[in-house]
């Protein structure tokens, strides 16, 4: 990314204007790291399902693929690899053991011979959007702790799953009170739930 962080505002500046970045041209680049990220997955799934990797080979590359792109979507949430403390770790960290474990059901049911090969393809796919997750994770953790306020909107172009509907935040709320989009949600925050920042 050409953009350099601002700890104080939380927002990315472009090194050569020194203007502030759009917060909808940084999650561009989550964006790109997630369609990079299905295509890897599709990948490994694809190696299973032509019998080049078994099972465990294909869950053991998901995993640690999985585990790349959200530390690198992650360092985008926290302005940078240089600004993740051990709280991001962690937060990170607990999604993907959430991934980890829909991993293992996921090889129990290649075992059982219960997916077709365009079912396994799809599946793997659809593990990447969780790396968004972390970005928001992230960047919450940064903010929590530097202080700000946030407000949580829904999309109006987007349908909604009612967990985001009841994390929906119209007025001014601590951050630490807002929950990120993706944690905690049936869409896994593909509604597009929209976030505004003020500092205390
Ligand atoms: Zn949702
Ligand atoms: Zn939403």
């Amino acid at each position: 990314m050409p953009y350099q962080f601002d700890p104080n505002s939380h927002r990315y500046r472009d090194t050569e204007t020194g203007r502030y970045v759009r917060q909808v041209d940084v999650l561009g680049f989550v964006d790109e790291e997630v369609s990079r990220l299905e295509v890897r997955l599709k990948g490994h799934a694809r190696l299973l399902v032509q019998g080049k990797i078994d099972i465990a080979e294909f869950q053991t590359r998901m995993a640690l693929t999985l585990k790349e792109s959200h530390l690198r979507v992650g360092a985008i949430g926290a302005g940078g690899t240089k600004q993740l403390t051990s709280a991001h770790y962690g937060k990170i960290g607990a999604q993907l053991k959430k991934q980890y474990k829909y991993l293992h059901g996921f090889g129990q049911d290649l075992a059982e011979g219960k997916l077709t090969k365009e079912q396994a393809i799809r599946r793997a796919a659809s593990y990447a959007k969780s790396a968004k997750t972390s970005f928001f994770e992230s960047e919450f953790t940064s903010r929590g702790k530097v202080g700000f306020y946030a407000k949580r909107l829904l999309d109006a172009q987007s349908r909604h799953c009612q967990s985001c509907i009841s994390y929906q935040r119209l007025q001014w709320t601590l951050i630490q009170l807002v929950t990120p989009p993706g944690v905690d949600c049936e869409c896994g925050g593909r509604c597009r739930c929209r976030l505004v920042f003020r500092s205390l």
